[in-house]
């Protein structure tokens, strides 16, 4: 079974179908791509851009100061490997929790 994503539709509104055709808009578009269907050919919805990884530095959190235990020692224990999505979430909450100013804005 092939992995649903989950942000687009089940089958196309216009005809039923399942096939659809991800195809991504030039730079100086507003949107990052977009989806039509391949079987009649209709516009279905705009692709968002997919979301990067955060450029938090693990290490650098460690040295802050009003670490919670447990946060330290979530830091220590992934600061030398490649973060899951799951951790990704925790350290970014902890980095806006220490670090308010600095993190949270987008990057365009
Ligand atoms: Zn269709």
């Amino acid at each position: 079974m092939p992995t649903q994503n989950l942000d687009i539709l089940d089958y196309c509104p216009s005809c039923g179908g399942y096939n659809f055709i991800e195809s991504l808009e030039p730079e100086t578009s507003l949107h990052y791509g977009r989806l039509t269907c391949n079987e009649c050919g209709r516009f279905v919805k705009w692709l968002r851009k997919p979301r990067k990884t955060p450029d938090i530095s693990v290490a650098r959190l460690l040295n802050s100061t009003g670490l919670e235990p447990w946060e330290k020692k979530f830091l220590k224990a992934v600061v030398c490997r490649n973060l899951t999505k799951a951790e990704v979430i925790v350290v970014q909450a902890i980095a806006n929790k220490v670090n308010p100013a600095t993190v949270g804005r987008g990057s365009g």
